[in-house]
């Protein structure tokens, strides 16, 4: 059977102009959604985080990926969700680069992010930088998905002045509600 999940992405600065049901989202091992032919568009914001979208041939997930949820087991939780589907397709979307997700600190999260994802931690004089990107990588291939199929948007989000980004908004001294990016998934009936 074809499968009739398509994707598609935007970014936006504030509310989205149409109906868009959000995963519920406090950084732990549950945000995601899962949207299928019959429903309406789903998505995640993020704010430096990376958006993950993955596509079966029933259904398509949308998927917040940050240190924090990474490290609380998103991926296993995820794996749980996709039961033994194929993976079709991945996108991902604007995030916060390597060289730029760096931590002075090396706070108890940190060791723990590095615990269970040495190969995407590396320390320079700087501090210590998280790969998201490699993270998602080393799973898909696990997956047994092609990553050269990944479909990318490798803009820095920190470094992109029109994308939103948590860590410069913070060192320009704003605070209150910051700017996210929507990743938002349309399913095709
Ligand atoms: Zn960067």
């Amino acid at each position: 059977m074809q499968s009739s999940i398509t994707l598609s992405n935007w970014e936006v600065v504030s509310n989205p102009a149409f109906p868009v049901t959000l995963a519920h989202q406090d950084h732990g091992r549950s945000d995601f959604i899962i949207g299928t032919p019959s429903s309406k568009p789903v998505g995640v914001y993020t704010a430096d985080c990376l958006p993950l979208v993955l596509t079966t041939d029933t259904k398509a997930f949308a998927i917040h990926i940050s240190r924090h949820t990474l490290t609380a087991g998103i991926l296993e939780e995820l794996t749980k969700s996709i039961d033994n589907e194929k993976i079709r397709d991945a996108y991902i979307g604007p995030h916060i680069c390597e060289n730029c997700f760096v931590f002075e600190e090396q706070g108890e999260g940190i060791q723990q992010f590095e615990k269970i994802f040495s190969y995407a931690v590396h320390k320079d004089t700087l501090g210590t930088h998280i790969s998201l990107i490699s993270v998602i990588e080393n799973y898909l291939r696990k997956q047994d998905f092609d990553i050269s199929a990944i479909i990318q948007d490798n803009r820095c989000t920190l470094e992109t002045p029109i994308l939103p980004s948590y860590r410069r908004w913070r060192a320009e001294g704003e605070n209150g509600d910051f700017p996210r990016i929507i990743t938002a998934v349309f399913t095709k009936t």
